[in-house]
């Protein structure tokens, strides 16, 4: 029987909604043998996670999901099998996380000028790790009646020209690239079909994260419609990246977003746990050893 992969999820570390043990167990029961914990910019939910995968007789791939600017938009870059103890990682993502938290205000501050106010405080008290997501004000903006849906929240509040819109930098393209590489980890393109970038510049994004050490590209997402999938896995093909495949499942309140359930890679791409740099699970029983 192949293994059953599921690269891409987030816990309560970031902006999912499950602990890492509830997130395991649950990929556990959905069939899963591989999970990656890629929370946002943070490696903190991995030590539980690795040690519930370790007593279920799971393998935990550790991962981060790095908010990446990239001309002026955001990008998402997964490290897959990084070394959460790695130092310069770390203190990468120490800085994201600063930033992160100066724009949580500000956020807050730009909603109470448009006449909502206590949003800083809403969204800082269902954050229940150590960073706060735009998620979190769409949890609050949601539970307070102001919107009937994340989704919608995100249209009216959280986008460009928005009232809760906040500019700024994540990290350079290189400086995520060189944590992972520092890490031992694998970088891979984060749902690349979500980005709406023309062929044109997505081939220079792909260009630029190559030329930078990048390998792979998340080929199947939740996503991701079933032709984006084609489309992603024609270009894993010809650009000769790894192809990765996760459901960027953030917890059971999305019931279209299912752990594990994800369509099979296309044939002719190269699954991204068939490289050399795929960490074997004995590594990642090493990373609970030392780092839980
Ligand atoms: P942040 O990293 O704090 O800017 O938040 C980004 C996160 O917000 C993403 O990882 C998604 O989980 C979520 N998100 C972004 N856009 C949307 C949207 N249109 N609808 C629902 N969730 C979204
Ligand atoms: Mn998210
Ligand atoms: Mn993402
Ligand atoms: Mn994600």
């Amino acid at each position: 029987m192949p293994l059953h992969f599921d690269l891409h999820s987030h816990s309560l570390a970031s902006d999912g909604t499950l602990a890492p043990t509830e997130l395991v167990t649950a990929a556990h029961f959905a069939g899963v043998d591989v999970l990656a914990l890629t929370d946002h910019d943070t490696t903190e939910g991995i030590a539980e996670a690795a040690t519930s995968a370790d007593s279920l007789g799971m393998q935990l791939a550790p991962g981060v999901e790095i908010s990446v600017t990239w001309r002026a938009g955001t990008v998402h870059i997964l490290g897959l099998g990084i070394d959460p103890g790695c130092e310069i990682l770390q203190a990468g993502l120490v800085e994201l996380r600063a930033f992160r938290d100066w724009r949580a205000v500000e956020i807050g501050r730009r909603l109470a000028c448009a006449g909502i106010p206590g949003c800083y405080s809403g969204a800082r008290l269902l954050a229940q790790g150590n960073i706060v997501s735009r998620t979190h004000f769409a949890h609050h903006l949601v539970a307070c009646g102001h919107a009937a849906s994340v989704r919608d929240v995100f249209k009216r509040f959280l986008i460009k020209n928005k009232p809760g819109h906040v500019p700024g930098s994540w990290a350079q393209l290189e400086a995520a690239l060189s944590w992972i590489a520092a890490a031992g980890g694998i970088a891979v393109i984060a749902h690349p079909a979500r980005y709406s970038m023309t062929a044109s510049k997505l081939r220079s994004l792909i260009g630029e994260f190559r030329e930078c050490g990048g390998s792979a590209i998340e080929v199947v997402s939740g996503s991701h419609t079933r032709d984006d999938i084609t489309a992603m896995a024609a270009l894993s093909r010809r650009e000769k990246l790894l192809a990765s495949c996760g459901s960027d499942y953030h917890g059971p309140e999305n019931p279209w977003v299912r752990l594990g359930e994800l369509a099979e890679i296309p044939a002719g791409c190269r699954p991204v746990w068939e490289s050399e740099h795929w960490p074997q699970p004995d590594g990642c029983r090493q990373y609970t050893r030392n780092h839980s």
